[in-house]
């Protein structure tokens, strides 16, 4: 058996099948064994059927009389059977699984475990999990669980395993780093469990050795950086101090710090690679401004990347305000930009020596003269095909120097896996004068007896307000109201205020029309959506609404709400939730907390990695078990990839670890 085989290889699998496991993302026989159970059905103990009380329950029995009928009410479809043992008899009910009608053979016997519930008039069991008994070893009475794909439902999955089972015993090392056989008796067993204390045992081991992976894809990313060459830019003290003397503003230590980590990665004649994290209003552009700064006046070029052309904009005017006096040619790039093609000649003449833009940027025929510094706003929204764009665009064979910036801070087990290869700087601390924003969940009643009188006073007093919607347009279904009609509605509470929305559907020229408008005092309530969500800078916002709080991840909200809270006002923000539920953990963490870091590990424990890596939430990291914050497993992993790598000959000896890690490689490297 060789683990790169296709999984027609394995005994039952053919042709069809294989297609399926195809859609599903299997496709050799390592796939297979790594499609781990996503839980484990426990069968121990079943009850006699003339003993059973309502709430989960575990029974034993044969069925009979099984069948499906469509219900007259929506696509419903209801398989309905009777499962006898011989103490009684149960009905039992499925929806829309219609294969339960063929799963199971009437003279077999089999477990069924579900809730045991009053539907339509009658006691049944509503929709069990269900087992053939006689794959269960009795005295374990675990069932492994699998993720449906299509018509590959668990019990098929879980019978295609058992007919590998004697595959098992095949299954090479993978790492150096455990005792010989480790991994096939983890694989083993996460498939055949025998305890539930095996069961973990195993994922432990498994999950050791995804850390492994993805730690060791980070190093040799590292290592691979470190032999690109990059210019090198001499730190020019003299003329940094006048620049940030002339600021109306101190900078703050953690500026300073992340900056001098900045220049001293940019006198190095291997490209930078580095994470500038701070927290919403901590300051990064101004640091991404030094930094650009240095790099301008040893003459070169630096390309500084937003992800919206709102952000764009806002970078252009601030970095504008920062550089203009000290002979820094600035222009923007955007979808909006007229005259393209001779901006673009003047990037490729040296003309121009910071070009803020968007996506605009990365098109082929962007050639830059002498590019060495690349800033990437908010990093995690653009793809890694993206950034590569515009790494690549240096000319000479040099490498460009890169600062990736976010908002959303990593949390440290993050920093030391999937962001192992980068440096990083933390701005953990907010400008002087900020005053923490005030949070506060409000129920639909709340809303009206105390947030519009809030509103009004915050409006009295000069104020602007945010208010955030779900969506674009009207959902009659959920009842979640458009920016639009949100603010009809605001306008018949406030007829005086000058009410406007914002969308990422409308025309550029709108958006950056209203967004002008209101920074300028003239719009006082703001209705939009999540497009204001990253860098939108309004120091005179100071109260901040969100609708459908509920239905946003916490990193996303504190983003979101750091929107306000930019200046010396005292700010709010109001999380609105409907119907008469208790607030999520979410929401009661984001109104004890403002800070990121604090909350970016909750989240964390909360979600998964998932929202953190932005893009990469969409199954491209596609993580088998979640382990990311588990540090003590992850220094363990550390640990034993630095060994693994002090033996160089370990990189040819260990083919099948090289091979899986290459795409973690792809994946988590930025450059
Ligand atoms: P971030 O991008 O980290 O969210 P910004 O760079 O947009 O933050 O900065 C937020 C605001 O703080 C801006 O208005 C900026 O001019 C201001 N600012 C930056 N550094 C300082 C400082 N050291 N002291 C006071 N204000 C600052
Ligand atoms: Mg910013």
């Amino acid at each position: 058996m060789n683990l790169f085989d296709s999984v027609e290889t394995l005994q039952g699998v053919g042709p069809k099948m294989a297609e399926i496991f195809k859609k599903a993302g299997i496709k050799t026989v390592r796939d297979f064994f790594y499609n781990l159970p996503r839980d484990y059905e426990n069968y121990e103990a079943p009850t006699s059927i003339s003993e059973i009380r309502p709430g989960k329950v575990v029974i034993k029995g044969k069925i009979d009389s099984i069948s499906t009928r469509r219900a007259r009410r929506r696509n419903l479809s209801v398989t309905e059977g009777i499962i006898r043992d011989n103490t009684g008899s149960v009905k039992v009910v499925w929806f829309n699984q219609n294969y339960r009608a063929k799963q199971f053979q009437p003279e077999k016997e089999y477990y069924f475990t579900g809730n045991f519930e009053l539907r339509n008039g009658r006691y049944s069991l509503v929709s069990p999990s269900a087992a053939e008994v006689a794959e269960i070893d009795p005295s374990v009475g675990l069932s492994p669980v699998y993720v449906a794909h299509g018509s590959l439902k668990s019990h098929v999955f879980r019978r295609l395993v058992a007919n590998s089972r004697s595959k098992f015993n095949e299954i090479p090392d993978l790492l150096p780093t455990v005792k010989p056989g480790t991994r096939k008796n983890a694989l083993f067993l996460a498939h055949f469990p025998n305890s539930l204390k095996s069961v973990k045992g195993a994922r432990d081991y498994l999950a050791y050795e995804e850390l492994f992976e993805l730690i060791l894809a980070a190093k040799l990313n590292r290592q691979e950086n470190e032999k690109l060459k990059a210019v090198q830019i001499p730190f020019d003290a003299e003329k940094i101090k006048k620049l940030v003397g002339n600021l109306p503003f101190r900078l703050t230590n953690a500026q300073r710090l992340a900056a001098w980590e900045i220049f001293k990665n940019m006198e190095q004649g291997t490209p930078m690679n580095r994470l500038l994290q701070g927290d919403v209003g901590s300051g990064k552009t101004m640091v991404a401004a030094l930094a650009s700064y240095e790099a301008i006046l040893n003459g070169f070029q630096v390309a500084f990347l937003a992800p919206t052309a709102i952000l764009a904009n806002q970078h252009y005017e601030s970095l504008v305000k920062i550089l203009n006096n000290f002979g820094v040619k600035i222009a923007l790039l955007t979808g909006a930009t007229k005259k393209k093609t001779e901006l673009k000649r003047d990037i490729s003449d040296g003309k121009i020596d910071l070009i803020i833009g968007t996506h605009a940027l990365l098109t082929d025929d962007t050639e830059f003269k002498n590019l060495a510094l690349v800033v990437i706003d908010e990093q995690h929204r653009f793809g890694v095909e993206q950034r590569q764009k515009l790494l690549l665009k240096s000319p000479d064979g040099l490498a460009p120097h890169l600062l990736a910036m976010t908002a959303t801070p990593i949390p440290r087990s993050l920093q030391l896996t999937i962001f192992g290869d980068l440096d990083v700087s933390i701005l953990n601390e907010l400008p002087k004068g900020r005053q923490p924003i005030a949070t506060k969940i409000l129920s639909e009643i709340e809303t009206k007896n105390s947030l519009y009188p809030k509103i009004r006073e915050t409006i009295n007093a000069g104020q602007q307000v945010y208010w955030v919607c779900k969506a674009i347009d009207d959902d009659p279904r959920t009842e979640t109201m458009s920016v639009k009609s949100r603010t009809e509605k605001l306008k018949g509470v406030f007829p005086k205020a000058k009410i406007e929305f914002l969308h990422g559907r409308m025309k550029p020229a709108e958006k950056d029309d209203i967004m002008e408008r209101f920074s300028s005092g003239k719009i006082q309530i703001l209705v939009s959506t999540t497009v204001i969500e990253v860098g939108v800078d309004v120091p005179n916002a100071t109260l901040m609404a969100i609708e459908n709080a509920e239905s946003y991840g916490l990193a996303q909200l504190h983003q979101l709400r750091g929107r306000v809270g930019r200046g010396k006002l005292a700010s709010s923000c109001y999380l609105l939730t409907t119907g008469d539920m208790r607030p999520s953990k979410r929401l009661m963490e984001l109104e004890k907390s403002t800070d990121g870091f604090y909350l970016a590990e909750v989240d964390l424990k909360l979600r998964g990695p998932g929202e953190i890596y932005g893009a990469l939430q969409h199954g491209a990291l596609d993580l088998r078990i979640a382990s990311l914050s588990d540090t003590r497993l992850i220094h363990r992993a550390q640990v034993d990839v630095m060994k693994f790598l002090q033996k160089p000959e370990n990189m040819l000896k260990y083919k099948e670890l090289m091979v899986g890690i290459t795409k973690y490689q792809q994946i988590t490297t930025l450059n």
